[in-house]
């Protein structure tokens, strides 16, 4: 399996049907930059920045930041990559953060919450963002929104972190983007302006999932009771498409499921065109990705839906045998 995977390295993920499906990697740690040449990733869909946080013993300084951020835009050799802030909280505790002691973590003060409430530690980010890209492109993506307001907020602060930048005289990106995880069903729900507002979206599955069906993650438990495939939560996915695609919102997926072949695929059948995964699942996704018809797939995903099927697993893995 391995050299089948290396044999499609350099070659498209595209579909039987012809569609070109973007397959880009998740990373967080120096370590992970070598994945990008040998991969065949197409930039960082997912830069989780909280993990360099997470492996010090102290909070790290700005100009550690930038000099980090700004070797791995050099390693990404203008490959995009896609810059996520802080997502700590919740599973990701910073050893050095007085621990707040939460009864639901998950759906407590984290990420962007936190960024926002303590800003301090937010703009010192979003400046070594800007110091890194030094005159490259930029592109940023907050954790968790809830609801617009947070997203308008933590764009307000990237405006003034520039401005302070500028003022400074030193030198600003040459582009910037700014988007948006998907990770509450409320911002799902919120109004156009919302798809508008945002420069991309970016659907983290992982987050997503647990909190569409009420099943924590991390819970062995609940976690395997509900289906990625199904019917529900990919109705889900598809209206999410479609929300985007009427307001000309990009649209990535960046959850564990990206990386699972039979996954993959059924989320491309739904309409998402970017992918982004642990680099050794790129080859795996790949393949299938190119033994694929999604209209096909997307027939048989209908089918099993309109018999009352609730995963519409059973008959995607009877299709797609053989192609795994
Ligand atoms: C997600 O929630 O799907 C995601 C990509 O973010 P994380 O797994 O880091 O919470
Ligand atoms: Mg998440």
């Amino acid at each position: 399996a391995q050299e089948r995977y290396a044999s499609i390295r350099d070659k498209p993920a595209e579909t039987l049907c012809g569609q070109r499906i973007t397959l880009k990697m998740n990373a967080g740690l120096m370590a992970d930059l070598p994945s990008l040449e040998n991969s065949g990733a197409q930039g960082v869909g997912l830069f989780r920045t909280e993990l360099q946080f997470l492996i010090r013993n102290h909070m790290p300084k700005r100009a550690e930041l930038s000099e980090l951020y700004s070797h791995v835009m050099d390693a990404a050799k203008g490959k995009r990559v896609v810059f996520r802030t802080l997502d700590i909280g919740s599973d990701k505790v910073l050893p050095y953060m007085k621990a707040t002691d939460e009864p639901n973590p998950a759906m407590g003060w984290r990420a962007i919450r936190v960024g926002l409430d303590k800003p301090g530690v937010m703009r010192m980010q979003l400046q070594a963002l800007i110091r890194g890209a030094a005159g490259r492109p930029l592109t940023v993506m907050f954790p968790f929104v809830a609801q617009r307001e947070e997203f308008t907020a933590a764009k307000r602060e990237m405006d003034k972190a520039l401005e302070r930048e500028r003022i400074l005289g030193h030198p600003l990106p040459e582009s910037l983007e700014v988007g948006a995880m998907l990770e509450t069903p409320s911002i799902a729900f919120s109004t156009d302006d919302f798809y508008r507002e945002v420069d991309f979206l970016s659907i983290g599955g992982n987050d997503l999932k647990q909190f569409f069906f009420a099943a924590d993650r991390e819970n062995e438990r609940v976690r395997r009771r509900y289906d990625t495939l199904n019917v529900s939560f990919l109705r889900f996915l598809e209206w999410i498409v479609e929300r985007c695609a009427n307001n000309g919102t990009p649209l990535s997926f960046c959850g564990e499921d990206a990386g699972r072949p039979v996954e993959a695929a059924c989320i491309t059948a739904m309409g998402l065109r970017t992918l982004s995964m642990r680099p050794a699942s790129i080859g795996p996704v790949k393949s299938i990705l190119r033994r694929t018809d999604l209209s096909e797939l997307r027939a048989v995903i209908n089918d099993a839906r309109d018999r009352g099927e609730q995963s519409v697993r059973p008959a995607v893995l009877e299709y797609l045998r053989g192609k795994l």
